[in-house]
């Protein structure tokens, strides 16, 4: 049973707020982001960044989706996948500065080729 980052006392995983001290136990905080103007297929197409700020490690992600406009009121998910802090942190660097050296860049490749 996980326990409150504020007060300590035991919480349900599923808990948005903790019932003793009501402070937040899962913050998610999502952005969206249009497609390349230039890049006429992926007209329609987005992608959500979400990003989970929860007490638990594994709460603590960021998810990326690509949605895909269906209709002028609806879209749907095409993939989505998760990533944990230390990979969003890596990301963030590589989209910051680019031309900088990625650490376990081969390692990550070498993993995805094989697995
Ligand atoms: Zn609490």
């Amino acid at each position: 049973m996980p326990e409150c980052a504020s007060c300590g006392r035991s919480i349900d995983p599923r808990w948005r707020y903790c019932p003793w001290c009501a402070t937040p136990q899962r913050i998610k905080l999502v952005e969206f982001f249009r497609p390349h103007p230039l890049i006429e297929s992926e007209a329609g197409k987005g992608l959500r960044v979400s990003r989970y700020l929860g007490a638990a490690d594994q709460e603590r992600q960021v998810r990326f989706s690509v949605w895909r406009e269906v209709s002028s009121s609806s879209a749907e998910a095409e993939s989505a996948v998760s990533i944990d802090e230390a990979e969003a942190e890596r990301l963030a660097r590589f989209l910051v500065h680019p031309a900088a050296p990625v650490e376990n860049e081969d390692e990550d490749e070498a993993t995805l080729a094989n697995g």
